[in-house]
């Protein structure tokens, strides 16, 4: 499977691909409990407020393995709904550091 650079970018750093900036984490979360899930599921799921269309997005999977990469969820979710907005005075940049760790956590 080949993956364009900016959407490695997109979903394995967080990066938009509008800006080229880190997306604005969720507002808050919240646990949410889930009715009914199967037995591989999880019963009680993770959700960000998004500020953009303030819905409550699930930032882990349903499915009750460990994701690597915890944000991925929010990622894909602001690579759709944010394009390019920012939660005002969000300007924090990914460090060299953290997109370095980043890597080495997806043994790349
Ligand atoms: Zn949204």
């Amino acid at each position: 499977m080949t993956i364009h650079p900016l959407e490695f970018l997109v979903f394995f750093l967080g990066v938009s691909a509008t800006t080229g900036r880190p997306f604005s984490p969720p507002l808050s979360y919240r646990t949410t409990t889930r009715l009914h899930p199967l037995k591989t599921e999880r019963s009680e799921i993770l959700e960000g407020r998004c500020h953009k269309c303030k819905k409550w997005v699930p930032v882990e999977s349903i499915k009750d393995c460990a994701v690597k990469v915890k944000e991925l969820f929010w990622w894909k979710h602001a690579a759709t709904c944010h394009q390019g907005s920012q939660v005002p005075g969000d300007d924090d940049f990914y460090e060299q550091d953290d997109i370095s760790c980043c890597l080495e956590e997806l043994g790349l």
